[in-house]
């Protein structure tokens, strides 16, 4: 399932350059003449674990007869009644024209709902533009530099409650009797439908024996394995079942076909292990025992949490290891330094050529996975957020505290929680870290993303 995003702005604000940097090509046509985009474009979008279909108005601002206005909104409503969600986009280094009041007059009449995102942000030029826009009264700008790719993070993440939850998800959700007009941590809690699989990555560096570990957990040679880096094979997806659940497997031989182009070898294995993560719930990162892990270990690892996926660590050819004390307190140290915000990621140490610990790795990947699905009422949210702000209430930004009214969860799969405050701008992005690390530790949940959105409310 898909969401739509329309791009919405007067003439040479950035809509096509953004909807090129949505689309992942060069397909609008971008110049700083107005109007030279013509057309309405769609375009799928992926972008950060996110898929939806982009929109692009561009053009339709570009009406030389004097019935400009009417023509506009006429188009521009089209557009928005077939949206989701409104990216209203202004030029924070022009600031604030009288034909942005104009669209931001027209949105807030309208039912579509609208971010506001101030665009060519990268350096300080636009810091007027971006405070000019509260005026419009459309909430709080979204700083990005299209042409840049800067900002990209918030912009998805701004989007994230407009998303649908993907087609399993869904299924999922009408299963439970799903409210959608209830927050969705008030929801009554589902019984776990445990006939849809878990989807589960197996990813990791050449041969680190990820296809042993398929192997051995299926019980059977049906993936070829070797020695040597770099053997052919295509990507497979495996239906299995353990102790009444059902998984599917999916394994990157991608990463080791290509693994080859020496110089680019990085880059792309990271690409190919993207690609999977992204049809995973649960990831396990497979590591070797003999070099644990290094630092493209932890671009993957990291990937998986920034794609919002739960991380299980497995430590393989345990076999081989004599300190293994030491062995284990090396992952922790690196785990430390290098993901210490996410607390709890869970690493088991295995075999996956003796078959050791599998069960133990299976038993990881079941909690992960249920902690990725949790739900919290907003009532023992709201009770948190009160005890956090009697003991640690938000430090003053230029003699004024920041209010924060309200928290509820606006999504699972992973933890994804708004925060109504009265100035989200000013909450120092320090305590949004503390509040996350403290959310994660009193909800206990270890080892997957937790996001914290910030809204404006009252
Ligand atoms: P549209 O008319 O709204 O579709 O705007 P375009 O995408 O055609 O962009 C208009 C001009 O703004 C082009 O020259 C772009 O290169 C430029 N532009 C777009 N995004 C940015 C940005 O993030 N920063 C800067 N400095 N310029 C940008
Ligand atoms: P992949 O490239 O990650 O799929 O790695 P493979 O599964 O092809 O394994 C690479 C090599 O490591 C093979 O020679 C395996 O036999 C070996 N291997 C895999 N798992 C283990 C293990 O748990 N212990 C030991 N000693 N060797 C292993």
């Amino acid at each position: 399932m898909s969401f739509t995003v329309v791009l919405v702005g007067r003439p040479n604000v950035g809509k096509s350059t953004l909807f090129n940097r949505l689309a992942g090509k060069k397909l609008a046509l971008v110049d700083d003449t107005p109007g030279v985009t013509r057309d309405w474009r769609s375009a799928p979008a992926h972008v950060g674990g996110l898929s939806f279909t982009v929109v692009d108005t561009a053009g339709l601002e570009d009406v030389t007869d004097d019935s400009l206005e009417a023509r506009m909104r006429r188009q521009t409503e089209q557009a928005l009644a077939r949206a989701d969600v409104a990216l209203f986009i202004i030029d924070a280094r022009a600031g604030i024209t009288p034909l942005d009041r104009h669209f931001a007059n027209l949105l807030r009449r309208g039912k579509t709902p609208v971010l506001l995102v101030a665009n060519k942000t990268e350096g300080k030029a636009s810091q007027p533009g971006m405070f000019e826009s509260y005026e419009l009264g459309l909430g709080d700008p979204i700083p990005l530099s299209a042409e840049h790719g800067e900002g990209m993070a918030d912009l998805v993440e701004a989007l994230l409650p407009y998303a649908p939850s993907e087609d399993e998800e869904k299924a999922e959700e009408v299963d439970d009797g799903f409210d959608p007009s209830i927050p969705i941590g008030d929801q009554p809690e589902p019984e776990e439908d445990r006939s849809k699989p878990i989807q589960i990555a197996i990813v990791g560096r050449p041969n680190v024996g990820k296809s042993t570990l398929l192997n051995s957990l299926l019980g059977e040679e049906r993936v070829l394995t070797g020695p040597e880096a770099g053997m052919t094979r295509d990507a497979i997806a495996v239906d299995w079942e353990w102790r009444d659940r059902r998984f599917k497997l999916v394994d990157t031989a991608g990463m080791r076909r290509r693994a080859r182009v020496d110089e680019k070898v990085e880059k792309l294995a990271v690409a190919d292990s993207l690609r999977v993560i992204r049809m995973a719930n649960v990831v396990v990162l497979v590591v070797d025992a003999a070099a644990i892990l290094d630092k493209q270990d932890l671009t993957i690892a990291r990937l998986v949490i920034s794609e919002g996926r739960a991380l299980v660590i497995a430590v393989n050819k345990w076999d081989t290891v004599d300190d293994r004390a030491m062995a284990l307190r090396q992952v922790e140290d690196k785990l430390e330094a290098a993901l210490g915000y996410i607390k709890g990621v869970k690493v088991v140490t295995i075999s996956a050529l003796k078959g050791h610990k599998l069960d133990t790795l299976l038993d990881g990947v079941l909690e992960t996975y249920t902690v990725w699905n949790r739900r919290i009422p907003t009532a023992q949210l709201n009770r948190w957020i009160e005890g956090v702000l009697d003991h640690h209430p938000p430090p003053l930004v230029e003699g004024r505290r920041v209010k924060i009214r309200y928290v509820t969860q606006v999504k699972s799969r992973p933890p994804t929680f708004a925060l109504f405050v009265n100035k989200p701008l000013d909450l120092p992005e320090s305590y949004q870290r503390y509040l996350t690390g403290h959310l994660r530790e009193s909800f206990d949940m270890p080892g997957v993303p937790v996001r914290l959105l910030l809204r404006k409310g009252k």
